[in-house]
């Protein structure tokens, strides 16, 4: 492994929220790249956890472009749901990834297992795979996680994905409610970024 830090980079992903976040987590002084500049498309996740799927898209994109890219898995798991959606929480969202969509789908599976769902804590997670690509060598995969439960409403207009119904602990607020700032330092992704930050 190179104690080399690194100074360019490939965020791996077109997703513009995580995109957001990545950038934001990063060292200033790196010079990022994104998806888009090199109009690459993402791969078929057909990885079964989160690790694998982040893997897959940080070699991929490493490869596309010839750079170092830093790559995120992550999703929302459900206790009473079986984990669900889990690696699945984008495709709740349809082709069109509209979170709306995946929000409903939450709300009706959650109302199918137990009617009286609201009255109850339902406990659960945001999971984030952080992996590091150079070409077709890994350098790192770290896991985070925040743990919280599910509102009964979706509330705020902050963030993106299932941000609105996800409660951490400690809080009254949904991250969709909470500045982006102060989500930044408490979720999935922070916790993740904080194993592998060495390397920046
Ligand atoms: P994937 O990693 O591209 O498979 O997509 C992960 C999906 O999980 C996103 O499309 C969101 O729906 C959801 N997700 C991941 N991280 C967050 C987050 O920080 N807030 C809200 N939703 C998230």
């Amino acid at each position: 492994m190179s104690k080399k830090k690194i100074r360019k980079l490939l965020i791996g992903t077109n997703n513009k929220g995580k995109l957001r976040e990545i950038r934001n987590l990063l060292p200033k002084e790196i010079k990022i790249f994104s998806t888009a500049k090199f109009n690459l498309k993402s791969p078929r996740e057909t990885g079964k956890t989160f690790e694998q799927n982040s893997l897959i898209k940080s070699k991929y994109f490493s490869k596309k472009s010839n750079l170092i890219c830093l790559a995120d898995d992550s999703g929302l798991e459900i206790d009473i749901l079986n984990k669900r959606p889990g690696v699945k929480s984008a495709r709740w969202g349809g082709t069109k990834g509209d979170f709306n969509k995946a929000i409903k789908r939450v709300y009706k599976e959650l109302d199918k297992i137990d009617k009286n769902w609201k009255e109850k804590k339902i406990k659960a997670r945001f999971i984030c795979a952080l992996s590091i690509f150079n070409l077709k060598k890994k350098i790192a995969c770290v896991i985070g996680k925040v743990e919280g439960t599910i509102s009964k409403e979706p509330k705020g207009f902050n963030g993106f994905g299932y941000d609105p119904i996800f409660i951490p602990n400690k809080s009254n607020l949904t991250f969709g409610q909470m500045k982006p700032a102060k989500k930044y330092k408490l979720d999935h992704r922070y916790n993740a970024f904080k194993k592998i930050k060495k390397f920046f």
